[in-house]
């Protein structure tokens, strides 16, 4: 695990957070490591600072262009189902939003390479890196629907943004063993699903409903 340096920046409300991993615990996010990141990272850097006081609290948040701040639950848990495969060399995100996931991965896993089809979205989050001190993440502008065939093959894939259907373009861009994670399905009726690519198949797993903002298609200046 790679703790942030997070002199400097205010780290306040440690017992929001602490509470927050404990409501974590209770809805069974078991793995410690990623238990320790969410106690440490800062979520209420990622958001306006006029609903910073609701930064810890489980919920999803605006953060501008249509697009959410995903729910701390949901992150803790898609981090978890992504590592419990083994200790993750590279991994792809798609949606960048305001970086939050991308903080929480950054911490463990060798190197994360996030694509975002909104600009000024994924500027902000890139400062926030620069902020931070975190210099494990690579960023892209692009559609996620392609991936970033020039970094993969990947040990994992996850989405922020969820397809009516998976792109086949991302299990060409999975390592033997490595595992996409991502919502799938239309608006209301989206699933968060798994596939681990074999060497002769892909086992598909769902886990539960979700509610993320769709992927769309193309980039936004
Ligand atoms: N990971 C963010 C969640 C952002 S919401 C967090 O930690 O909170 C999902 C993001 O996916 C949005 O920013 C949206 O613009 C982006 N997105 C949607 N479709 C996309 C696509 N085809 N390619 C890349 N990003 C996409």
């Amino acid at each position: 695990m790679t703790p942030l340096q997070l002199q400097g920046i205010g780290m306040t409300s440690q017992r929001t957070r602490d509470r927050l991993v404990s409501r974590l615990k209770e809805q069974g996010i078991k793995n410690q490591d990623v238990l320790e990141v969410m106690a440490n990272t800062p979520r209420h850097l990622f958001i306006d600072e006029a609903l910073s006081h609701k930064a810890y609290e489980d919920t999803a948040l605006p953060i501008g262009y249509g697009q959410t701040i995903s729910q701390p639950y949901i992150v803790a848990k898609m981090t978890e189902l992504l590592l419990a495969g083994g200790p993750l060399d590279n991994v792809l995100e798609i949606g960048t939003g305001c970086g939050y996931q991308s903080l929480v991965l950054s911490q463990l896993v060798r190197r994360v390479y996030s694509v975002e089809r909104i600009a000024p979205l994924q500027e902000k989050a890139k400062q926030r890196m620069q902020l931070l001190r975190v210099n494990n993440v690579r960023f892209q502008h692009s559609d996620g629907n392609w991936g970033w065939p020039d970094e993969g093959p990947f040990d994992a894939i996850l989405s922020a943004a969820a397809p009516e259907t998976i792109p086949m373009e991302l299990l060409d861009q999975l390592k033997v063993g490595g595992r996409l994670l991502m919502p799938v399905g239309p608006d209301g009726k989206q699933m968060l699903t798994m596939l681990i690519r074999e060497e002769d198949g892909v086992k598909k797993q769902v886990i539960e409903p979700v509610n993320f903002v769709p992927m769309l298609s193309g980039t936004q200046k």
